[in-house]
């Protein structure tokens, strides 16, 4: 079996013997071996301690990389994406800059309805490509687990399509990825008066065909006023529930909606947005199994308030953070970024956003037995740092590229 051995790793960051979902101050608690050495052998994690006490067959071994004052992490777990998509959208970007609100944009025929109309008439072969493409892109900016979404089909044949592009992205690339059916994104023009008309379709064309074809993981809603209501989230939640999709929803995004309170009532996996938040949905998710996952790349793009991040976690809530990876709201998969704009703008730790980008970000996707941490019997997916003294470096010099090199499956990529 293929070995890798890496020696003298300045860092090695987020080690842990057990895992567990980190809640509130867990957060700041990022365990981290100084001078240490890691062994991956079939593409796992199989071994790893403090260079002082390395085994004397592998203190032996000629055949090392030899990673002196470099980090070695686990790679990026970004839970939330929508990355199958058929065109970029940057002639909404410069309405947004004369001043359109997205809800105007929406209302002109762009948003979600844009990328929709794009996305019907691109063939399953060219949405593969271009999504084929955009992972290539992340993996090397060290994302080494992804979920990615349906929802601009917004039609049974639209919607499979998508669907079927995860499943063969997830066939053929060698990152862990999780798919969602985001058949609830927003109703097409058609429907906006008759949303039971279109929840029909999701629940009784749309469900039976994913789960047949074993299609997706997760169900996701937009829960969101204009959108989908607390109770229409639940009424296509529970339809899904019982083909075995569990929920993980667009919640409190551009309202205080009710989706922290819809998705908390179902266990969700998580509720994802959250800038949006009273005191009552902090306490709600402060006291749930449901992990609150923080997309700030998003509310950057759109100059929107950020989600309350202090107070989560003062409050005790577990909390990831993914990068909304799509077209119109958060046209970047770039996580170190995401990093940033968390620590810069959130007052979140970097000890805080690094466990929450990886294994809570892994527990997003319930991936947490395989990615997210260093521990024995983990796939081998790793981050290598230039040389760098802290962790507080990674957030702090935000424009650098300081990834030096990628490991996906114990093979540098
Ligand atoms: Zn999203």
């Amino acid at each position: 079996m293929r070995q890798t051995l890496l020696k003298n790793i300045g860092q090695l960051v987020n080690v842990r013997e057990q895992d567990f979902l980190l809640r509130g101050s867990a957060l700041t608690d990022l365990p981290i071996i100084k001078n240490a050495w890691l062994l991956v052998e079939g593409g796992l994690i199989v071994d790893y301690g403090s260079m002082e006490k390395i085994p004397a067959k592998l203190a032996n071994t000629k055949n090392h990389l030899d990673l002196s004052g470099r980090m070695v992490l686990p790679s990026w777990c970004d839970s939330h994406t929508h990355l199958v998509f058929a065109a970029t959208r940057e002639e909404e970007f410069v309405d947004k800059i004369r001043g359109l609100t997205y809800a105007e944009i929406a209302a002109k025929g762009g948003g979600i309805l844009n990328s929709a109309a794009k996305l019907n008439d691109a063939s399953e072969d060219e949405l593969f490509l271009r999504a084929w493409k955009r992972l290539e892109q992340v993996s090397k900016m060290g994302t080494g687990a992804i979920e990615i979404k349906s929802g601009y089909g917004l039609s049974t044949e639209g919607e499979l399509k998508m669907l079927r592009v995860i499943k063969k992205l997830r066939e053929k690339s060698p990152l862990l990825i999780k798919s969602t059916f985001l058949g609830a994104h927003t109703y097409p023009l058609p429907y906006k008066n008759d949303h039971q008309a279109y929840i029909k379709i999701i629940i009784d064309e749309m469900l039976p065909q994913i789960a047949q074809d074993k299609l997706a993981d997760y169900v996701d809603v937009f829960c969101e006023r204009d959108f989908f209501s607390p109770e229409e989230t639940l009424q296509i939640c529970h339809a899904a529930l019982r083909f075995g999709l569990k929920p993980k929803l667009h919640a409190n995004q551009l309202n205080n909606s009710g989706g922290v309170q819809a998705g908390v009532s179902m266990n969700a996996i998580s509720v994802d947005h959250l800038e949006s938040m009273d005191d009552d949905a902090i306490q709600c998710l402060s006291n749930a199994t449901t992990i609150g996952t923080m997309l700030p790349a998003a509310a950057f793009f759109l100059r929107m308030q950020y989600p309350p991040a202090r107070k989560l976690i003062e409050a005790g809530a577990a909390v990831a953070l993914a990068t909304d990876y799509n077209p119109g709201s958060s046209p970047s998969g770039n996580m170190n970024l995401v990093l940033a704009i968390s620590c810069i703008q959130m007052k979140m730790f970097p000890e805080e956003v690094i466990n929450a980008a990886t294994l809570n970000g892994a527990y997003a996707m319930e991936l947490q037995d395989k990615v997210g941490s260093i521990r024995r019997g983990k796939v081998a997916n790793l981050i290598v740092t230039s040389p760098i003294n802290s962790v507080a470096y990674l957030p702090y010099s935000f424009g650098e590229n300081w990834i030096d090199q990628v490991m996906i499956n114990g093979e540098f990529i």
